[in-house]
């Protein structure tokens, strides 16, 4: 926090923060060699991250004071700290100092907690074919041209409770999205894909998604590596309805298989076979199996 590592009960800030104007990252820290054991830690996708939060910054006006190498220096320096051996998840987070200005702030906080997460992926993991219920939200994704969606910005997450909310309140497993256009969107922490005769389909950036790292790499490695073609594309709920296969990705929900959505179950088989093919190909490439995806990754 603020250059030093320090215990989280020693992170303490004013009452008086400005918490509503902070931006942050969602990272990921895989074992290599084995996903689910013990092992060196690779981080997955460091520099489209620290590029998000970079352009976060520039969008909200925040400053963050290190340089990118520091932020990295900073993020191994806390894992060795912590001793951690295991799959962890990095948050950066930045705000306005309380008292420093507020939107013309002169001082930020920069802080970056680290925590060990459970992963979905790994052969065989018993927790990625759990049953998910969907739902399409009657809160609309905000639009980009309100709050900006390609910010990682905690603001946008109002949105996000909301819609998570009411999802549970009606029984179900979590929420997708449509755009203030009617087309859909994305779920409240993650991109969304569907399969439809063989071809992935995925909304573009223009239907207030958040630029998703992870998206942007399964388009490339979906494509390249296991042949399935890809269509970035607008969708409606009824196309939605129709596909044969529906998952959620993310750094958070890395390949997340759903089940249905407003009770309309995605194809014959859950989870479907492009689905699994997909979440154990990423998995085989944060394990640091495969060759040419090496450079996605940096070595703690
Ligand atoms: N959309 C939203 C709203 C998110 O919160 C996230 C998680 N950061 C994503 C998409 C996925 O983005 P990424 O792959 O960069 O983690």
């Amino acid at each position: 926090m603020n250059g030093s590592v320090m215990k989280t009960e020693e992170a303490l800030v004013s009452a008086m923060e400005p918490i509503y104007l902070g931006i942050f990252e969602g990272i990921k820290a895989y074992v290599g060699g084995d996903v689910l054991g013990e092992g060196g830690l690779n981080i997955f996708g460091w520099v489209p991250h620290i590029d998000r939060l970079w352009r976060s910054a520039a969008v909200t006006g925040l400053e963050i004071g290190y340089s990118k190498e520091e932020m990295l220096e900073a993020t191994r320096g806390a894992i060795k700290a912590n001793g951690f051996k295991t799959n962890v998840y990095i948050q950066p987070r930045i705000w306005p100092k309380a008292g420093t200005g507020r939107y013309h702030a002169s001082e930020f906080h920069v802080v970056i907690p680290i925590w060990k997460f459970d992963t979905l992926l790994g052969k065989d993991n018993s927790r990625f074919g759990v049953e998910r219920r969907y739902v399409v939200s009657s809160w609309r994704r905000i639009a980009s041209d309100a709050l900006p969606t390609q910010v990682k910005s905690w603001a946008n997450y109002a949105n996000s409770a909301l819609a998570t909310r009411e999802a549970a309140r009606l029984g179900y497993d979590g929420a997708i999205f449509l755009d203030n256009r009617g087309f859909v969107s994305e779920g409240t922490g993650a991109c969304l894909m569907t399969v439809r005769n063989g071809t992935v389909i995925t909304p573009p950036v223009t239907a207030s998604i958040l630029e998703s790292v992870t998206r942007g790499r399964l388009i490339e490695f979906i494509e390249e590596d296991l042949g399935i073609p890809v269509e970035v594309r607008d969708f409606t709920r009824v196309e939605l309805y129709a596909a044969d296969e529906a998952f959620l990705c993310g750094t958070g929900y890395e390949v997340t298989p759903l089940t249905s959505v407003d009770d309309i179950n995605f194809g014959e088989e859950y989870p479907g076979p492009i689905t699994t093919a997909i979440a154990e190909h990423y998995s085989k490439i944060l394990e640091g199996k495969v060759d040419t995806r090496k450079s996605w990754l940096t070595p703690v």
